[in-house]
């Protein structure tokens, strides 16, 4: 019985006490998911960035977005700041069109700040998949705040992309 109570205490379904001794901590399934993607953090699971400086053309960011096989490109600055983001359908929309896309450069057609949602090393695994159903977007830039001269810079250290989240969504299903 003792090794089994223990089990059960270390998962966090029994609490222990001294004098009272092993009762039941209400905790289900549910509350250890939902422990266990609020202990993962964004740093733990982000993966590098796909970056392209903001001169960059419409049609060198579609040459990267197969180079590099991601869905989302993030635009720089050219201190290495973040500038904006570009999907593949933004990219889509200008190339159905008649528009010179050697010509056009991406500062032109990305959604730029303030507009952008970020994801910073700290946060949850949680917090954000959270953001990324709540706002609709494939990705995440994670950003590290900085103060430059007075203004606030994010520096871009990483995404999180659909794909990291199911990953790691099937890494937890898996016994
Ligand atoms: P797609 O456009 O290929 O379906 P998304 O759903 O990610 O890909 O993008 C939808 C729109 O949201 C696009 O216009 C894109 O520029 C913008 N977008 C994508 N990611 C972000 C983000 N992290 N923050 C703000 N806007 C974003």
């Amino acid at each position: 019985m003792r090794p089994d109570l223990s089990i059960l205490t270390m998962a966090g379904i029994l609490e222990a006490r001294p004098r009272v001794g092993y009762f039941y901590a209400g905790k289900h399934t549910k509350n250890l998911i939902a422990e266990k993607i609020r202990e993962i953090k964004v740093n733990d699971i982000k993966s590098v960035p796909v970056v392209v400086r903001e001169d960059a053309s419409v049609y060198d960011a579609i040459v990267t977005l197969f180079v590099e096989d991601v869905g989302t490109l993030f635009v720089v600055h050219e201190d290495g700041s973040l500038a904006g983001v570009i999907s593949r359908k933004d990219l889509l929309k200008i190339a159905i069109g008649n528009a010179d896309i050697r010509q056009i450069p991406v500062s032109v057609i990305m959604t730029r700040m303030p507009n952008l949602v970020t994801c910073n090393p700290e946060e949850s695994a949680y917090d954000a998949a959270r953001k990324i159903v709540v706002h609709q977007v494939d990705a995440l830039p994670v950003v590290k705040t900085e103060e430059i001269n007075g203004k606030v810079k994010y520096k871009v250290i990483g995404r999180i992309t659909k794909t990291i989240i199911t990953k790691l969504f099937v890494e937890l299903g898996t016994i």
